[in-house]
């Protein structure tokens, strides 16, 4: 099961937000300056939103790893006080803070033994504030130790709060582009699928049956260009026996809808029928040499069974 808080912690880490800054208060009078610096607050505990005040104390021992000398209260007793404690190889750093929080600290500060970029400490138990400096810090931290009249101030990063709500809506405005993006995509792939589906493939062109016009072919004009055909004009005949010239109708097709431009029949469906029929007709035009038997043939075939029915009627006149 995913752990959305430690999902949400690893973001923030990566973005580098879950900084908090710590302020030094030097006494009046002191070689010392106010400085801030820095930190990365754990994974347990938290700043409070308007900072916690206080003094700082090297933790006894330094790494914490075992219980420590009680917070100076003695001396300060309305006081936070603050343990400064060495990162240690052998303990936890909750146990650390753990240990700072059984001695009385309201904060513990951990330094690192390198100088390399705070971490996110993990770890549960500890309710104080804890934070993570580099070492560096730390070392300079040691010069404002409560002995020498200093305060610090944990607080959190006030860019924190612009970025804390930066990052959500980008990453809402990310989402919302993607599923945007996602949509459009499938919206062209339907579109441009429906386009492919609607037109006429050239493979299936290839079958719809050409011929060279000739003199006495039962077509005249084509419908498109409004031209009438002359001798050798390469035509193409539809299966529902439209013909255009190949010029005309070979885009219509390809480029627009697989329907005849004149009676919208779809060229597709009948393409394997039309197909044999003109086979048949051009290889009886090719026994005969001549295509005048071919619009015989068709003209026959349209009429045949009207031509039969009206053979069949009873004489008009002989029943009169
Ligand atoms: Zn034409
Ligand atoms: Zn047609």
């Amino acid at each position: 099961m995913i752990n959305w808080y430690h999902l949400l912690v690893i973001c923030l880490q990566m973005v580098n937000l879950v900084s908090s800054i710590i302020y030094t208060y030097p006494p009046a009078r002191s070689n010392l300056s106010k400085l801030m610096y820095h930190d990365m607050e754990a994974d347990f505990g938290s700043v409070p939103t308007e900072g916690i005040l206080g003094a700082l104390d090297l933790s006894t021992p330094y790494n914490a790893c075992y219980h420590l000398y009680p917070a100076p209260k003695k001396d300060l007793p309305n006081t936070n006080f603050f343990a400064l404690i060495q990162e240690s190889s052998g303990c936890s750093y909750s146990e650390q803070v753990i240990h700072a929080q059984e001695a009385g600290y309201k904060g513990a500060i951990i330094y690192s033994r390198t100088n390399n970029d705070p971490i996110i400490m993990g770890g549960d138990g500890p309710i104080i504030v804890a934070v993570y400096v580099k070492k560096s810090v730390g070392e300079d931290l040691k010069h404002y130790l409560y002995k020498t009249g200093s305060t610090i101030k944990i607080a959190p990063n006030p860019q924190m709060s612009l970025q804390i709500y930066l990052v959500p809506f980008a990453i809402v405005v990310g989402v919302c582009f993607f599923f945007m993006l996602a949509f459009s995509v499938g919206r062209y792939v339907r579109y441009w699928l429906r386009i492919r589906r609607s037109r006429l493939s050239p493979a299936n062109l290839k079958k719809i049956p050409t011929k060279k016009f000739k003199k006495g072919d039962e077509f005249d004009v084509c419908a498109i260009c409004i031209e009438e055909y002359v001798q050798n004009d390469k035509i193409r005949i539809l299966p529902c026996n439209h013909a255009y010239h190949c010029k005309c109708v070979d885009p219509w097709l390809t480029s627009g809808k697989k329907l005849c431009p004149v009676c919208k029949q779809t060229v597709e469906s009948d393409l394997k029928q039309t197909s044999k029929k003109v086979i048949i007709n051009n290889s009886i035009n090719d026994v005969n040499g001549s295509s005048a038997l071919t619009e015989e043939e068709e003209s026959e075939d349209e009429n045949t069974p009207l031509l039969a029915a009206s053979q069949n009627l009873p004489n008009s006149g002989a029943m009169a």
